[in-house]
């Protein structure tokens, strides 16, 4: 066996964490036997939020004027609340890729994101390493989150973002069986680790000024919760949104939710 498929991958990605990849798709291990480059091009494949390579997923539109403001890992008590708040001033509308038992804690405060305009999505049951599951524990993630979602508000769910954008053909393809659009994102506010709002926001100026350039919409990644519990303090979350949004506001960009790019 080729060296390529015995060693581990490592990579430095979204949520703060280190990734091991080891190659499992069937055509993807015909691909990374070739060479070491092929095995690097299947775990780009697998991780990074822009890749193709696997499938298609959303990431933008191609109005360099537009913003789609994404939250994952909620609902998370005062930060959802105070976002909700902020969104609301500015009359601005968001994605919030929630977690399902999170969902089940909480129903009521999905519900106020959705009365207030916003589009929910499912972000999994647990948020797990997709990468690592069985097809059933892929699709038992999804169908739980879906279903929380549903009960929460008696409407179907259409929008998935994979935890930490990790996925392979099978995530895609369980997705898609449940009628789920895979969503990556082009920008990162790195605010899953305690950076305060003056760096997010030159994470995401950086980002900006990259779509921009490639004259496409900004899918910004931003975090209301954690995926290690409900509580997590995302002010600077907050304060980041808040600035960025009078910005916005200034510059005339619009707010849009993902389901815009569909
Ligand atoms: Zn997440």
């Amino acid at each position: 066996m080729p060296l390529p498929l015995l060693l581990p991958f490592l990579f430095v990605i979204p949520e703060g964490n280190l990734l091991f990849v080891t190659p499992t798709e069937s055509l993807a291990l015909a691909a990374a036997s070739l060479s070491a480059t092929a095995a690097v091009t299947l775990a780009y494949a697998a991780l990074s939020p822009g890749s193709q390579l696997f499938g298609h997923t959303l990431i933008a539109g191609s109005n360099p004027n537009e913003a789609a403001l994404t939250y994952d890992d909620g609902p998370n008590d005062a930060v959802t609340e105070a976002l909700l708040e902020t969104l609301a001033t500015h009359n601005a509308r968001a994605t919030f890729f929630v977690i399902g038992r999170y969902v089940r804690q909480r129903p009521e405060i999905v519900r106020r994101i959705r009365a207030a305009g916003h589009l929910v999505g499912n972000h999994t049951e647990t948020h797990p390493w997709l990468a690592w599951q069985s097809a059933r524990g892929i699709q038992e993630e999804l169908r739980a989150c879906n279903q929380a979602i549903e009960d929460a508000l008696g409407e179907p769910v259409w929008y998935f973002r994979p935890p930490h954008g990790a996925r392979r053909p099978l995530v895609l393809r369980a997705a898609a069986e449940l009628g789920l659009t895979t969503v990556q994102w082009n920008v990162m506010g790195m605010d899953w680790r305690p950076i305060g709002a003056d760096r997010i926001l030159s994470h995401i100026d950086r980002g900006l000024a990259r779509t921009r350039r490639r004259g496409t919409g900004a899918n910004i990644l931003l975090h209301d919760g954690s995926q290690h519990g409900i509580g997590a303090d995302r002010a600077a979350t907050v304060a980041a949104t808040t600035a960025l949004l009078k910005r916005f506001a200034a510059d005339g960009t619009r707010t849009v939710t993902v389901d815009a790019w569909a």
